[in-house]
């Protein structure tokens, strides 16, 4: 699959705004194509992005810390892959280090870059913790996601205010209940 250029983007954008009922060279919309086209560059720049990468930067020494780490409310705005509408929210992370913990703010910008990729919220909820789990070879991890779907707000059913909230649990999390009450209660007093 070739990339097209920056000018058939701009072009594929002139078709959407013909399509929506505008004329594209009027002056207010004279620039629009490029900054839309622009504007799809950070939108998307996961793609760009190796999650691998940014976890394998991490500091071995753990000092016989043997709990959870676990990071609450790291924001993230993706977009979903069905209509290309923004979904906002955040993200709950929790992984029981190994032999390897790493900066938490690698953790962030995990989220980031599987964030700026066309989603869904299952997927982006997957994706985070399998990437975890893999990369820090940790022994369990959790993933929980809050998010408003624009999708949901702005068209087809108009519902504001409704959040959707998904869990992914691996490893020792998976099998040890405990865990994921602990893991669930410190969602509960995020979630407002
Ligand atoms: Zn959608």
């Amino acid at each position: 699959m070739s990339k097209p250029t920056k000018q058939e983007a701009m072009e594929a954008v002139k078709v959407l705004l013909r399509w929506a009922g505008d004329n594209p060279a009027r002056f207010g919309l004279q620039d629009t194509p490029r900054r839309v086209v622009e504007a799809f560059e950070e939108y998307f720049q996961g793609y760009k992005q190796d999650p691998a990468k940014e976890l394998s930067k991490n500091f071995d020494d753990i000092t016989g810390y043997k709990g959870p780490v676990i990071i609450r409310e790291i924001p993230f705005e993706s977009h979903c892959e069905h209509h290309i509408a923004p979904f906002i929210g955040k993200v709950w992370v929790a992984y029981l280090p190994s032999e390897k913990v790493c900066g938490l703010s690698k953790l962030a910008r995990v989220v980031d870059i599987f964030a700026k990729r066309l989603q869904n919220q299952e997927m982006l909820t997957r994706q985070i913790a399998e990437s975890i789990h893999t990369n820090l070879n940790a022994k369990g991890v959790a993933v929980a996601i809050d998010a408003v779907h624009h999708c949901m707000t702005t068209r087809g059913v108009h519902k504001h205010g409704a959040s959707t909230v998904t869990t992914h649990f691996l490893g020792e999390y998976e099998k040890d209940v405990e865990l994921q009450h602990q893991f669930l209660n410190v969602l509960n007093r995020g979630i407002k």
